[in-house]
């Protein structure tokens, strides 16, 4: 008897190890197809003339506008741009995510950074410096991390040739992502912020912070002729808060939820 029950306690452990494993390999199987989901928009930023020229076109745009923008008397003239995929490019990263299978993760996002590989995005050094050389100051208010990731972002940037990025000028993430406390406090400094530069729409203000799509859309509308102006917007297709604006849940759920939800989400033609 204690022969049998022994026995059943053993198959009963495989059985459930050999579900465990199947449920592990179908969640690497669902990982593995939202990074791959990842390739054709990673070919195009790293490989297209396409992008490049989108993102002339934005800083082309961000020259125009800073040039004809006055600020009221006595303040000084700031321009606010976010550094991932604005003025930075970290498409290797993606595409390390994308060999290896790996979501966004917090940890290895730091090794990345601080193997000091970051690359500038076209027309982001030129139109930098020219801010800086006009009677402008560039301010960069981005949301990699103030502790781990100071230094290598300001070697980064030395080296890739921006003027004026200092302690003094790199606002990064202390504790909220939200950015418009940061942009109060270079107003407090007695500037006036002209024009806000970015590839996610929390980059020109808190209203569409942690919002759905279609809330998203909606404050894109309000402020349609901004764009272009006061703000420039450069393209990223690769991951952005829109990402998480596609389900409530989007975050709570697992690999195979998101594969789900961003099938439901495309409007598609019927075929008839
Ligand atoms: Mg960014």
């Amino acid at each position: 008897m204690k022969q049998l029950k022994l026995f059943a306690l053993a198959a009963t452990s495989m059985f459930v190890l050999a579900g465990c494993a199947q449920q592990h390999s179908a969640n690497n199987h669902d990982q593995m197809i939202l990074q791959e989901q990842a390739t054709l928009g990673l070919n195009w930023v790293q490989q297209s003339g396409e992008y490049q020229a989108l993102a002339y076109q934005a800083f082309n745009s961000a020259k125009v506008a800073f040039d004809q923008a006055k600020v009221k008397k006595g303040k000084k003239k700031a321009v606010v741009v976010d550094l991932d995929e604005t003025m930075l490019d970290n498409s290797a990263y993606a595409g390390w995510q994308v060999k290896n299978h790996q979501p966004f993760d917090g940890k290895t996002w730091t090794q990345w950074v601080n193997a000091r590989q970051t690359q500038a995005i076209a027309g982001a050094v030129e139109f930098n410096n020219y801010v800086n050389a006009h009677k402008g100051t560039m301010f960069y208010v981005s949301n990699r991390k103030d502790e781990g990731e100071k230094a290598a972002t300001l070697d980064d940037m030395k080296t890739l040739g921006f003027t004026g990025a200092s302690e003094a000028t790199l606002l990064l993430k202390k504790d909220k992502s939200n950015k418009s406390a940061r942009f109060a406090e270079i107003e407090k400094q007695g500037y006036e912020i002209v024009l806000y530069i970015g590839d996610n729409l929390n980059d020109f203000g808190d209203a569409t912070y942690h919002k759905s799509n279609e809330e998203r859309r909606a404050f894109v509308q309000e402020n349609s002729k901004k764009f272009g102006k006061t703000f420039i917007v450069l393209p990223n297709p690769n991951y952005g808060d829109w990402e998480g604006g596609l389900d409530k849940n989007y975050y709570k759920g697992d690999a195979k939820s998101r594969v789900d939800i961003r099938h439901n989400a495309i409007k598609a033609w019927d075929g008839k």
